[in-house]
């Protein structure tokens, strides 16, 4: 399977070519644990997580590395106005962070570095940076990157700098395009940190942001690897600033793929924590969405086509999710049927059935030619739709409905939402295990009977262990 990816650099899709062979090192930049992420910074990590199954469906063995930003401006300001310390302070997010990627089903990245724990390689890095000259320390202490000695700066932003003037120097970590100048990769500390510092050549202080993603890329990946993501609005002066960095440093070409996704927006502008028009994953949950319809509006745009968030996607991702789902249950019960009926229909009686191929290459197609999950989710649709036609006209043997179910799972491998959740309790349900459980310590055993019937009636068992009861859907109607 030859993949094809958007290469921000090159700004033309090109066929993915690894450093070795049948192997795949991706960097991805991780959250400022300051807050709880918001659905725009997850667009960014399901695309990264549909490219990531994508790699390992492809067959390629893929190291992964996502950083947690857990020091720079605005989690020192945060932890500060906060009074708690800056380590308890990120924990808190850290944790917020990876329980929301368990319930969009991202695939855990191999290893999550936290910039506190790679201080002494940003040093290491910066130093180096110093030796060379490319880096030097300023009078307010702080040590700044010299971008007039970097000629190639401006290169995947494509933008000109050469006519820059020099001695311009910026210390946020955040600027745009019109505020450029000499970076700062060690910031001296001042009041404003607090009690946040670590001891440098330079005196105490802390590192800037870029920097973190330059050490703790190449501690992890090497001086040279392969895919680097983020979000567009990192392509500058982020991503800029880490290939100077790190090629001023090495000598050698540091990524040699970018990709980035486009924004989440929401009427037409950005969805940012700073516009304040954004929905964190938890607002939605509390609205009754589930990560799987989260995760489905975002999987089902095109990574690089802004996508607008409303409602109304999530509406249709319902909608979309239930028509797999009846499909599910129908061949579910379909394979279980039984055996040695008519020969199925798309192949000779005694092979497996065929037709799920087509939809499957089709699928293979969409998935390798830069992520194209709109054609993918087609092709599963397609699948369904054929499936349906066959079952409707009696034509699908158990072997058709296990072959289409096969088929199914396969490429939920790298979709990630096809498969039938285990069942949540419904409410009404729930109130009636609770009036059960009551009427058991009361010993009415009559009542107790009555209510597992009408648990029964909507579709749900209930069992009683030690632990208590024990909720479960009743097996699935026979299509
Ligand atoms: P931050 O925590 O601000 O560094 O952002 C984390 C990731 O989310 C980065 O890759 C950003 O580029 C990305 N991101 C932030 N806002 C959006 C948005 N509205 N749409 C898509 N990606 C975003
Ligand atoms: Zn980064």
């Amino acid at each position: 399977m030859q993949l094809k990816f958007y290469n921000s650099l090159a700004r033309r899709v090109e066929p993915f070519e690894p450093l070795v062979p049948g192997k795949a090192g991706l960097y991805t930049c991780g959250p400022t644990v300051y807050n709880f992420a918001h659905i725009g910074n997850f667009r960014a990590y399901v695309f990264e997580d549909v490219l990531h199954r994508t790699l390992e469906y492809a067959g390629y063995a893929l190291t992964h590395v996502m950083n947690l930003t857990d020091v720079d401006d605005k989690t020192i300001r945060g932890s500060r106005a906060a009074g708690v310390p800056l380590r308890d302070y990120t924990q808190t997010y850290k944790d917020a962070f990876f329980e929301d990627l368990r319930t969009l089903s991202v695939e855990p990245a191999t290893v999550y570095p936290a910039a506190t724990d790679h201080i002494p390689e940003m040093i290491a890095l910066i130093s180096r940076l110093v030796e060379k000259g490319v880096a030097y320390r300023a009078a307010d202490g702080c040590v700044y990157f010299s971008v007039a000695k970097f000629p190639d700066y401006g290169r995947l932003a494509h933008l000109d700098f050469s006519g820059m003037r020099s001695g311009v120097r910026i210390s946020n970590d955040e600027y745009a395009k019109d505020a450029v100048g000499d970076f700062a990769l060690w910031k001296a500390w001042d009041e404003a940190d607090g009690p946040v510092k670590w001891d440098s050549p330079w005196g105490p202080g802390r590192p800037g942001w870029h920097i973190e993603c330059s050490a703790m890329s190449m501690k992890y990946l090497g001086e040279s690897f392969d895919l680097h993501t983020g979000g567009i609005d990192n392509l500058f002066p982020h991503h800029e600033n880490e290939i100077a960095q790190a090629e001023a440093a090495t000598g050698r070409p540091f990524v040699r793929c970018w990709m980035h996704c486009a924004h989440l927006r929401v009427d037409g502008e950005k969805m940012s924590k700073s516009l304040g028009n954004f929905y964190t994953l938890r607002d939605l949950l509390a609205k009754g969405w589930t990560g799987r319809e989260i995760r489905y509006v975002l999987v089902a745009g095109h990574y690089r086509q802004p996508l607008n968030f409303a409602f109304d996607a999530l509406a249709a991702a319902r909608t979309a999710l239930s028509r797999i789902d009846e499909f599910t249950v129908r061949m579910e019960a379909l394979a279980k049927g039984p055996a040695g009926q008519a020969p199925s229909a798309g192949s000779p009686e005694g092979q497996a059935p065929s037709w799920p191929n087509r939809h499957l290459e089709a699928f293979d197609a969409a998935i390798s030619d830069d992520l194209n999950t709109p054609l993918a989710l087609a092709a599963v649709f397609s699948l369904v739709n054929e499936g349906n036609r066959l079952a409707q006209d009696g034509r699908a043997t158990p072997a058709d409905a296990a072959a289409a179910l096969a088929a199914l799972a396969r490429m939920d491998r790298v979709l990630a939402v096809l498969a039938r959740p285990a069942a949540e309790v419904p409410a009404d349900v729930r109130a009636l295990a609770d009036a059960r459980a009551a009427a058991r310590k009361a010993k009415d055993w009559a009542a107790s009977d009555r209510i597992r019937d009408e648990i029964a009636a909507l579709g749900w068992t209930v069992k009683d262990t030690k632990e208590g009861q024990r909720l479960a859907p009743a097996a699935a109607p026979r299509a």
